[in-house]
């Protein structure tokens, strides 16, 4: 039988088995790229060399080939002893092994060279997305000032043009460019912030911190709100705006306002990139599917640029010569929001033939989706008596001020620029503002002004914002003053479980924010709807009369059945709940998977 000894790499003995160019039986192989054969290798390389011990007597060496290049030596010897020598068979068998041997390596090589690769990228992606998100939230704050004190200074100098002395052209000259100038900062602030939400959804999508609100509807309501919605960039242009729903379609599991984003989006490109003819918003159903197309009669796309609209930043056609103002973010985000919930997007369209985007929404729930079930332990549950004694203290304490001069609010904010462009805007409106600069702070000036409504930031040093709605919400003296959230953090889910009234994202809307404000205080406890469920007649009866003493309108009922009913019928903002009896009858699941309900707020006592 013939013994042969079998290396890879070098025949030295070197401990690391490293080849080394031109040395040796291995280096020399590895240096050509050629087999060798040596039938007396002590006179071939002048010195003795072992493996295990015994000398060798013959050898063959062949390269390793990756493609071209030689990733290694496969090589054979005799030990001596044998007069056993090597020829042309041995070598093309060796050089089969070889080249299955060197296929082999380079496989290995190239697949941790791409899970490398993979998780290098990985982690790029990571860092991109939390770099986003981070830059984004910290121009947020600012962006608020920018915006807001332009805004104010574009008010006052409605005050001003009309006082200043005219006739001098200077003068004048001057007041329109100051108008000029301001309309330029607000305008492209508005665009800033566009890009910045955009830019932190589709952070937020990617890294999967997104709160998606799931929830059963027609799909015909999404199309109508984005119509309704978008309906302002039609106007002045030859452009007709069709809507063509099926009837009885039937509903859809999804986050409703995520999908109204994917189909103004839609909507909005469709108007922008059309000069006339139509924009047609189409739905049907397709065997388990809903299909909406968004057609239109515009500039078209080239058949090579279908997939790249989706990808982020992306702008195709002639973007130096006529630039659409956009972020190239719109459809990236909407494939992103679409394949969520189990659909597809897609476009046809051929340049100067219009486009027809199109996407679909499987019937049935998809993948992945539950039923968000809320935790009772999330909710507070209070003593009874802890709720009804101060209740009827403050009562009988209180002296009822309906007439209610001036309201104040307090504003709470860590910058001082945004308490400042806060303080601005409602003192305009002639409302008394008190200011807080941290949590803590909040919470004493409540004790100490009572104020008629709370605007509160979340991220601040010491307590959250989140945690001082909570705490003004577990106290019975403070859970009827209104709180708006005004926060770079979007975790509505989390404010309106805690009972905040409003929630509003920075950069901030002051108009609208001014209009809420108003309707909040219009509103007082008065209009705040509590519903009061519990199998003992005489709690209900106790906590109906202390909350009607406190201005609250109150709706009773005695068992589960009634509550749910009552609860659809009246949309209470408030729910109080015995905690047994919500326990044994799943009582707070079924009224906060209710429509409508979603910005309740709900109690539990026991
Ligand atoms: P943008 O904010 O730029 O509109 P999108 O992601 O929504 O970002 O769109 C990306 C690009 O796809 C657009 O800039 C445009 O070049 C092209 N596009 C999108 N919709 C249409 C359309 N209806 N007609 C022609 N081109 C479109």
């Amino acid at each position: 039988m013939l013994e042969l000894k079998v290396g890879v790499g070098a025949f030295s003995q070197t401990p690391n088995l490293r080849l080394r160019s031109g040395e040796g039986l291995s280096g020399r192989v590895w240096q050509s790229g050629q087999p060798l054969v040596i039938n007396d290798y002590i006179t071939w390389s002048g010195r003795a060399i072992s493996l295990d011990d015994a000398p060798i007597t013959a050898a063959i060496g062949v390269p390793l080939k990756a493609r071209t290049q030689v990733v290694g030596v496969l090589g054979i010897a005799h030990e001596s002893g044998t007069e056993q020598t090597f020829g042309e068979a041995e070598v093309e068998l060796l050089n089969r092994f070889a080249q299955l041997a060197a296929i082999a390596l380079d496989n290995a090589r190239l697949f941790t060279a791409a899970q490398e690769a993979k998780a290098v990228a990985e982690a790029a992606d990571r860092a991109k997305s939390a770099f986003l998100a981070s830059v984004s939230h910290e121009l947020r704050t600012p962006l608020t000032s920018v915006l807001g004190f332009a805004k104010i200074i574009k008010k006052r100098m409605e005050v001003i043009t009309p006082a200043v002395n005219s006739d001098d052209r200077k003068v004048e000259r001057a007041i329109q460019q100051i108008n000029t100038n301001v309309d330029i900062i607000i305008s492209e602030g508005e665009r800033l912030t566009a890009l910045i939400n955009d830019v932190l959804d589709l952070a937020k999508i990617e890294s999967g911190k997104i709160e998606w609100n799931m929830q059963s509807f027609p799909i015909g309501e999404i199309i109508e709100r984005s119509v309704t919605a978008t309906s302002a960039l039609f106007v002045g242009k030859p452009v007709e705006l069709i809507i063509d729903i099926e009837a009885d379609l039937p509903t859809i599991v999804g986050d409703q306002d995520r999908l109204i984003q994917v189909v103004i989006n839609l909507i909005s490109n469709a108007a922008k990139f059309t000069n006339q003819g139509s924009v047609t918003c189409r739905a049907r159903r397709m065997e388990d599917k809903i299909l909406v197309n968004v057609i239109d009669t515009g500039i078209g796309i080239a058949p090579d640029d279908h997939k790249k609209v989706f990808e982020q930043f992306v702008q195709v056609g002639d973007t130096l010569t006529d630039k659409p103002r956009g972020t190239g973010l719109g459809l990236s985000i909407s494939k992103q929001i679409v394949e969520h919930h189990g659909g597809r997007i897609w476009v046809e369209s051929e340049l100067g033939q219009g486009s027809n985007f199109s996407f679909t929404l499987p019937i049935a729930a998809p993948i992945g989706f539950e039923t968000k079930v809320e935790d009772e332990a999330k909710v507070h549950v209070i003593d009874l008596k802890a709720i009804l004694e101060p209740l009827k203290m403050h009562v009988a304490a209180a002296t009822p001020d309906a007439s209610s001069s001036q309201k104040s609010i307090l504003v709470v904010d860590d910058d001082q620029n945004i308490r400042r462009l806060l303080q601005q805007e409602l003192e305009a409106e002639k409302y008394l503002v008190y200011e807080a600069a941290d949590g803590r702070e909040a919470l004493e000036q409540v004790k100490l002004h009572r104020p008629d409504l709370i605007t509160l930031d979340v991220m601040m040093p010491g307590l959250s914002g989140f945690e001082v709605a909570a705490l003004l919400r577990a106290s019975p003296e403070t859970m009827g003053i209104p709180i708006i959230i005004v926060s770079v953090t979007e975790d509505r889910e989390r404010g309106y479980r805690l009972g905040v009234d409003r929630y509003f994202t920075k950069p901030l809307d002051t108009k609208v924010l001014l209009r809420e404000v108003g309707q909040l205080l219009e509103q007082g406890p008065a209009r705040k709807r509590v519903l009061v469920v519990d199998e003992d007649a005489v709690t209900v009866e106790a906590l109906t009369n202390v909350l009607k003493a406190q201005g609250y309108h109150v709706v009773a009922a005695y068992n589960s059945e009634e509550g749910i009913e009552k609860a659809i019928t009246d949309k209470p903002n408030i729910v109080i709940v015995n905690s047994l009896l919500s326990k044994q009858n799943n009582l707070l699941q079924t009224l906060r998977a209710e429509r409508g309900l979603e910005n309740s707020f709900f109690m539990l006592f026991e």
